[in-house]
């Protein structure tokens, strides 16, 4: 069975498929970046200062059947918002916020989430430069995707490239890749 790496990539593995389902077997924890990948990347801002992001309900079931397979989502952002905490404890995910160099505190999440001290066990979905770094770690022993509206060269950096754009079904788009890799790997029946 073919991945089929394409010129364009969208929807595909740009990895063979025993390289993703190797590593798709030893997949523990998906970390998300926020804006831009679970929103769309705006913010609404009242006169009051209010802010408001919107999240996609589909996204959120991926985090969910996700966890069916032994995959727990962790949010990593470099902003601090008290929606983004609101939006993890509904999910019932971590969430590191105010990480302003997240490839420097990479070792910090793995120690925190009891991972091995190497880049395995982990994916991660990003859409924009300051997620460039933390890619480059993980995509050697991981697998790391991004949004089809993703800033230029994250698309390049990218083992997966979801059809869906960001804040609208990208996260799930994902997910489900993962899922259906995840769940080959370890030689289960998929289930719900
Ligand atoms: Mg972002």
């Amino acid at each position: 069975m073919s991945t089929g790496a394409t010129p364009d990539g969208v929807g595909r593995w740009r990895l063979t498929a025993d390289e993703v389902r190797g590593r798709a077997g030893r997949l523990r924890v998906l970390l998300t970046d926020v804006d831009g990948t679970l929103t769309d990347g705006g913010v609404y801002v009242s006169a009051d200062g209010e802010a408001l992001k919107r999240f996609s309900l589909r996204d959120g079931m991926g985090v969910e059947r996700l966890r069916q397979v032994g995959v727990e989502t962790v949010f990593v952002t470099r902003e601090r918002s008290p929606i983004v905490t609101r939006r993890a404890e509904k999910l019932g995910v971590r969430a590191f916020e105010g990480v302003r160099d997240k490839a420097e505190a990479l070792p910090e999440i793995r120690a925190a989430l009891a991972l091995a001290p190497d880049e395995g066990g982990l994916a991660y979905l990003g859409d924009d430069v300051n997620d460039a770094g933390i890619m480059a770690l993980i995509a050697p022993r991981g697998l790391v995707g991004a949004p089809g509206d993703g800033f230029g060269e994250i698309l390049e950096q990218a083992h997966y490239m979801t059809r869906a754009v960001a804040g609208h079904g990208a996260f799930r788009e994902f997910a489900e890749a993962l899922r259906i890799q995840v769940t080959a790997a370890r030689g289960e029946g998929t289930k719900g």
